[in-house]
C-alpha cells in the first residue's frame, strides 16, 4: 500500500484525496480550517452565494426597463426591495457549512482519514500532523502533497479588525448593510464584492491603483464593466493608491498615497492573497520556492523534491478552484502510476462574478496584440436579438482563430451569464474545433449564443470579416 499525506482540504487537496482513494492509496488528510478550505468556506461558496442575492437586484433594479411598474402604482420597483443583509449573510453562511460537511462525507466514505489540524513535512518521507487538541502525530507519507493556499494580503497600516476594516473572509459578518463601503483593490475579488454591493443598494468607493478596474482582463472587457459601474454610480478612483485605514468614530477613513483621504462606514481590504507556506518546513525539505513564496511545481505538479507535489493556489500557477482541484487530481495521477497528461492551461475557462461577468478561455486579446498570429471578431451584445428583448445592451461576446485553419483558439464573454456561454468556445478550444465547425452547431433562436455561432461564420477561412449588423 502506499501511502500518502494531503496537507490542506481545499479543492487541490480534498479532490487529490478522492483520486488517491481510488488508486489503492492509504490517504490521509489533514485540514486545519475546515474541509472544503478557503473555496468552500470563504471564497468561492460565500461569495457567489452572495453574488447570486445581487443578481437578483441588478435584475429587479432593470425591471423598469422592460415596462413593469409597482402593484401599488407608486415609486420605484428597486425602492421596494432592499437586502436582508443578516439573512442574506446566514444563508451564505449556512450553504458554506453544509457543502463542507457534505465533501467531508463523500471523503470519508471513500476512506479517506481526515485530521482536523496543522500539518508540516518531518524529515523524508514524513509529515507531522498536529491536531486541534494538540495531539502531535508522526505520517509515513510515500507521497506528500502541499495544498494551502494563500490567506488575504494585510497591509500594515490598514490591518483587519473584522468589523469596519475588513478581508474577504469578514464580510459574512455582516449584518446590516454598509452605508458607504470602500472597496480598496480593483482586481477580481474587489470588482465582484464592489460590483455586489453596489447592486445590493449601497454606496460604494472602488480605490483602483490602475487606470482601469481589473488589470488582468480583457482590456475591452474591462473598459464595459468600468463603465457600467460608473453609470450605475459607484464612485472609482483610479491610478490612487490606498496606503492606510483607520477607524473614527462610526466609520473608516483610508488614506491615498498622495495624501488624499476616503470616509466610508466599513472598508474591504481587496489587495490579493500570499501563499500559507511558510511553516511547512519546505526549506528544510528541499522544496523550492519563488521569490513570492510560491511553491515552485511542473506540469505534472511535482516540486523540486521527490515524492512531494503540490497544487493550488499555493503554487501560483492559475487561482481558480477548478485549476487547484486538477492539479491537485493530476499529482495523484502522476505519483500513482496512472494514465496522466500534463496541465493545459489554454483550455481553462475563467470567470469574474461581476454584473455582467466576464469570462474567457484560450488566447487572449493581449497575445495576439503582442504578436500572437490569430483572427478575432466582436459581436456586442446590442445586436443580438435575445438580448434586445431581454433589454440587455452592456456586453459582447469575442472569438479568436488560427488565420488558415480556422481552428478556434479564445474568446471572452461579457454577459450576464458569461460564466454558462463560455463553455462552447471552451469545448471548441479544448478539442480544437473550427469555426466552421462551431457555426454548424444550431443554437436556438433567439439565444445569447447565437452571437457566437455568428462570430464563427464571420470567420470562416478567407472571408472578410465585416463590420457587425443586427440579426
Ligand atoms: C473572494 C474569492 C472568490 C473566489 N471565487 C472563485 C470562483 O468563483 N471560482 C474559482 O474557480 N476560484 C475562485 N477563487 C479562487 C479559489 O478560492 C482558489 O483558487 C481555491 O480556493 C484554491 O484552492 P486550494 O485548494 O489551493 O486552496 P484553499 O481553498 O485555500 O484551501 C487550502 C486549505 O489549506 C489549509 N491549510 C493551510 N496550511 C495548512 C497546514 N499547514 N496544515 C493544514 N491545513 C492547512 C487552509 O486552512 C485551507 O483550508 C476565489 C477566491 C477568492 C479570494
Amino acid at each position: 500500500m502506499t501511502d500518502v499525506v494531503i496537507i490542506g482540504g481545499g479543492p487541490g487537496g480534498y479532490e487529490a484525496a478522492l483520486v488517491g482513494a481510488q488508486l489503492g492509496g492509504t490517504v490521509t488528510l489533514v485540514e486545519r480550517q475546515g474541509i472544503g478550505g478557503a473555496a468552500v468556506l470563504s471564497d468561492v461558496v460565500p461569495s457567489k452565494s452572495l453574488i447570486a442575492a445581487a443578481d437578483v437586484m441588478s435584475r429587479v433594479r432593470g425591471a423598469e426597463r422592460l415596462g413593469l411598474r409597482p402593484a401599488s402604482g407608486h415609486g420605484r420597483i428597486k425602492d421596494g426591495v432592499t437586502a436582508d443583509l443578516a439573512a442574506v449573510n446566514d444563508r451564505v453562511t449556512k450553504l458554506a457549512i453544509a457543502q463542507s460537511d457534505d465533501i467531508r462525507s463523500r471523503l470519508e466514505a471513500s476512506g479517506i482519514r481526515i485530521i482536523s489540524g496543522t500539518g508540516r513535512l518531518h524529515g523524508p518521507d514524513r509529515v507531522l500532523a498536529v491536531a486541534e487538541d494538540g495531539r502531535r502525530e508522526v505520517l509515513p507519507a510515500d507521497i506528500t502533497l502541499i495544498a494551502t493556499g494563500v490567506r488575504p494580503r494585510e497591509l500594515p497600516e490598514a490591518m483587519p479588525d473584522g468589523e469596519r476594516i475588513l478581508n474577504w473572509t469578514q464580510m459574512y459578518g455582516l449584518k446590516e448593510l454598509p452605508t458607504r463601503l470602500i472597496v480598496v483593490g480593483s482586481g477580481v475579488t474587489g470588482a465582484e464584492f464592489a460590483s455586489a454591493y453596489h447592486a445590493l443598494g449601497v454606496e460604494v468607493v472602488l480605490i483602483s491603483s490602475r487606470a482601469q478596474v481589473l488589470p488582468s482582463e480583457d482590456e475591452e472587457a474591462a473598459r464595459v464593466i468600468q463603465g457600467v459601474f460608473e453609470s450605475t454610480g459607484m464612485t472609482i478612483l483610479s491610478r490612487s493608491r490606498a496606503v492606510a485605514a483607520r477607524r473614527e468614530g462610526d466609520g473608516v477613513v483610508v488614506t491615498l498615497s498622495d495624501g488624499r483621504t476616503v470616509e466610508g462606514s466599513h472598508v474591504l481590504m481587496a489587495v490579493g492573497g500570499i501563499p500559507n507556506t511558510e511553516d511547512l518546513g519546505l526549506a528544510e525539505g528541499k522544496v523550492a520556492t519563488s521569490a513570492s513564496g510560491h511553491i515552485v511545481v511542473d506540469k505534472v505538479s511535482r516540486t523540486s523534491a521527490r515524492g512531494i507535489y503540490a497544487a493550488g493556489d499555493c503554487t501560483g500557477v492559475f487561482a481558480l478552484a477548478s485549476v487547484a482541484a486538477m492539479q491537485g487530481r493530476i499529482a495523484m495521477w502522476h505519483s500513482l502510476g496512472d494514465a496522466v497528461a500534463p496541465l493545459d492551461l489554454r483550455s481553462v475557462s475563467a470567470n469574474v462574478f461581476t454584473s455582467p461577468s466576464v469570462a474567457s478561455v484560450g488566447v487572449s486579446q493581449a497575445e495576439i496584440d503582442a504578436g500572437f498570429n490569430a483572427r478575432g471578431i466582436m459581436m456586442p451584445l446590442r445586436s443580438n436579438a435575445r438580448a434586445k428583448m431581454q433589454g440587455l445592451s452592456d456586453g459582447f461576446i469575442k472569438l479568436f482563430c488560427l488565420p488558415t485553419t480556422g481552428i478556434v483558439v479564445g474568446g471572452v464573454v461579457v454577459a450576464p451569464s458569461a460564466s454558462e456561454l463560455i463553455h462552447p468556445i471552451a469545448l471548441a478550444v479544448s478539442a480544437k474545433l473550427t469555426v466552421d465547425q462551431l457555426a454548424q452547431a444550431f443554437t436556438v433562436y433567439p439565444s445569447l449564443s447565437g452571437s457566437i455561432a455568428e462570430a464563427a461564420r464571420r470567420l470562416h477561412p478567407g472571408a472578410a470579416i465585416s463590420e457587425h449588423v443586427d440579426y
